[in-house]
């Protein structure tokens, strides 16, 4: 069957492209991008390109190729290499490869890109510190959220010259004040035992509950609580309340005394105070809360 060149024919919605070479240069390197694609993902790009030149004709030509500046050749190759999605050569799912296409995608506002490395970065169990830095420079909210719990359960003197550096003084100033607010905290709460109340009608030995709760109290939670090494979590101790034998104080007083600390709200201050933590760090960095409803 022959068929003749046709009138009205109908584009392909997907391969009928607009093909055009430019050449680049980033560092010492050449290379000849098709730019049709570039702009298909690209928006920075495609607003780039929307506009009249100004400069030589001749730009973006082989002998005088457009000249990228902060990124880096192997940067720019990593980028090409997931633009391009080449079956035979997929993109190693490596950190330095990774962050390069994240830089370049934040760069030039390839929100593909920019998803494509933020899902496959956070598959890669990096420090938490070296995530809070990505977050920070790459505006990923959800990063900080979920680093910052980490390192505030994290002593200071752990960290490396290098995960302190990626902080910065500005988060770990946030950090610092968080740990030394929850630490005073538990020493508070180790130090007074929850009080009972002094008069239970249908307990005819209430003395005796108040003696064993404060003795139970500094003999086993405030010890747990204050553990060098492994400190019972404040968001634990309710368990651990209910858990640990009272001897001879009755059911009863110690059920109402559990129920008076989880009014007072006074171990549930480590969320409270690890959300101020986060929210501080993405107010000073301008970042936007992740709306957890929509999750
Ligand atoms: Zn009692």
């Amino acid at each position: 069957m022959s068929v003749a060149h046709g009138q009205n024919l109908i584009k392909h919605p997907s391969f009928y492209r607009t093909v055009a070479v430019m050449f680049f240069q980033v560092e010492s390197t050449l290379f000849k991008v098709d730019i049709g694609s570039l702009q298909e993902y690209a928006d920075a790009i495609k607003e780039i390109f929307s506009i009249p030149p100004t400069g030589p004709i001749d730009e973006g030509t082989e002998s005088r190729p457009i000249i990228i500046q902060g990124i880096t050749a192997t940067q720019m190759d990593a980028f090409l290499t997931w633009l391009w999605h080449i079956e035979w050569r997929p993109v190693p799912p490596e950190e330095d490869i990774l962050v390069a296409i994240l830089h370049i995608s934040h760069m030039w506002l390839v929100k593909s890109g920019e998803n494509y490395a933020v899902h496959h970065i956070k598959n890669l169990g990096l420090h938490p510190a070296r995530m809070v830095e990505l977050g920070v420079r790459y505006d990923v909210a959800h990063w900080i959220e979920a680093a910052i719990p980490m390192l505030l359960n994290t002593p200071m003197r752990q960290l490396s010259d290098c995960h302190m550096a990626q902080l910065g003084i500005k988060i770990i100033g946030v950090i610092t004040k968080a740990q030394e607010t929850l630490e005073e905290h538990r020493k508070r709460l180790a130090h007074y035992p929850p009080p009972l109340n002094n008069y239970v009608p249908d307990c005819s030995t209430h003395t005796t509950c108040k003696h064993v709760w404060h003795d139970v109290w500094w003999k086993t939670i405030a010890r747990a609580i204050l553990h060098p090494k492994e400190p019972c979590r404040l968001n634990d101790c309710l368990d651990l309340i209910r858990n640990t034998s009272f001897s001879t104080m009755k059911d009863m007083c110690k059920a109402a005394a559990i129920v008076s600390i989880q009014e007072s709200g006074s171990f549930a201050v480590e969320g409270q105070v690890t959300q101020r933590a986060i929210d501080s760090i993405l107010e000073h960095y301008g970042l936007k809360k992740v709306d957890t409803t929509l999750a």
